[in-house]
C-alpha cells in the first residue's frame, strides 16, 4: 500500500514496537506533551502522547478492565472514586458501570487529551460525551486536586502516563502520602505502575514508596497487547482491605471482555522474577 508508515515506540533504547498506520490523524503539542493520533493496521485508532503508546480502539479494554474493576471489587461499598489522569474516558466509563458508585471526579491535567478523545475515540470516551450526573470532569494538575481534599474518596484510580513532563509527580511519597489523605479511613489507591518487563528499577521504586506510606500494597498485571511485551503491572495500597483476603461481596458489572471473578484474585499470582523486582530489587530483563 502506498503511504504506507510506521511508528514505533522505544521501551528501551534496545526494543522498540512498531506499528503500521495508515496516517496521521492528528498531532499538536500542548503546554504538557505531544499528542498523536495515528490510525493503525493493527490495532486502529491510537493515542501516543510523548511517543509512548496510551491506548488504543482494539486493546484499550485489557488495560481499562483491570485499572479500574480489580480495586472497585476489593473495596465492599465503593461509593465516591476520583480519578486522576484517563482523558480518554475509558477508566470512566468502567467505573460509571458500578451502580454503588455515587460520584466520579475525572481530573486530567491536558484538556486536549480529554478533547481529541472525545472527537476521535467516541467509544473509550463515550461517558465524556454523555456524561452521567455522578461523573465531573475537571481539567487541572492531578496532584494540586488531591491536595485540596481530605478523608473524601474510598478508590483513587491513576490513570496517568509515564513519569516524564507532567506525569513524573504522581510517582512520589508526597503524592502517595497526599492521596492516603484524600482517602476515608478504609480507602484505597492504584496506579498504572508501568513494566515489569522494560521498566523493572521504576516498578520496584513505586513498590517501595508505597509501602512507605500504605500499610497493604500488592501488584498485579495484565495483559495488554500495545504495551511492551504485553505485560503491565498495577500497585494497589490500601489502608484497610487486602486484596488477596478481601471477600468479594458485589457482582461486578457485565460483560467483560478481560476481566472475570477468577482474574480478581490471580491477577495477584506474581512470577517469580516478579517478586524479585518487586521485593529484592533484583532485575532480569
Ligand atoms: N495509559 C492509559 C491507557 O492505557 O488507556 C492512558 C493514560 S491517560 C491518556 C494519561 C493521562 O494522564 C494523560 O491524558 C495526561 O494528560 C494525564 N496526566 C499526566 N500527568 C498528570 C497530572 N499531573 N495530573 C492530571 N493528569 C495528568
Amino acid at each position: 500500500m502506498s503511504g504506507l508508515q510506521t511508528v514505533t515506540e522505544w521501551g528501551t533504547p534496545n526494543l522498540g514496537q512498531t506499528v503500521k498506520i495508515t496516517k496521521v490523524l492528528h498531532e499538536e503539542d500542548t503546554p504538557f506533551q505531544h499528542i498523536q493520533i495515528v490510525d493503525s493496521l493493527q490495532y486502529g485508532k491510537m493515542l501516543i502522547l510523548d511517543g509512548v503508546f496510551q491506548t488504543s480502539e482494539k486493546d484499550e479494554w485489557a488495560y481499562h478492565e483491570m485499572i479500574s474493576h480489580v480495586p472497585l471489587m476489593v473495596h465492599p461499598h465503593p461509593e465516591r472514586v476520583l480519578i486522576i489522569g484517563g482523558g480518554d474516558g475509558g477508566v470512566a466509563r468502567e467505573v460509571c458501570r458500578h451502580e454503588c458508585v455515587t460520584q466520579v471526579d475525572l481530573c486530567d491535567i491536558d484538556g486536549r487529551v480529554i478533547e481529541l478523545s472525545k472527537e476521535y475515540f467516541p467509544h473509550i470516551a463515550e461517558v465524556l460525551l454523555n456524561p452521567p450526573e455522578k461523573l465531573h470532569v475537571h481539567v487541572g494538575d492531578g496532584i494540586a486536586f488531591t491536595k485540596n481534599v481530605e478523608d473524601f474518596y474510598d478508590v483513587i484510580i491513576i490513570d496517568c502516563s509515564d513519569p516524564i513532563g507532567p506525569g513524573e509527580g504522581l510517582f512520589t511519597r508526597e503524592f502517595y502520602r497526599s492521596a492516603c489523605r484524600a482517602l476515608r479511613k478504609d480507602g484505597l489507591i492504584v496506579q498504572q505502575s508501568e513494566s515489569p518487563i522494560v521498566q523493572e528499577p521504576l516498578v520496584h521504586d513505586i513498590y517501595c514508596a508505597m509501602k512507605d506510606v500504605f500499610p497493604i500494597v500488592r501488584s498485579y498485571f495484565s495483559h495488554v497487547p500495545l504495551y511492551p511485551a504485553c505485560m503491565h503491572s498495577f500497585m494497589l495500597a490500601s489502608k484497610v482491605y487486602d486484596p488477596l483476603t478481601a471477600e468479594i461481596t458485589r457482582k461486578a458489572p457485565s460483560p467483560m471482555r478481560y476481566y472475570n471473578e477468577e482474574i480478581q484474585k490471580s491477577c495477584f499470582v506474581l512470577p517469580n522474577f516478579y517478586k524479585e523486582c518487586l521485593f529484592e530489587g533484583k532485575y532480569s530483563f
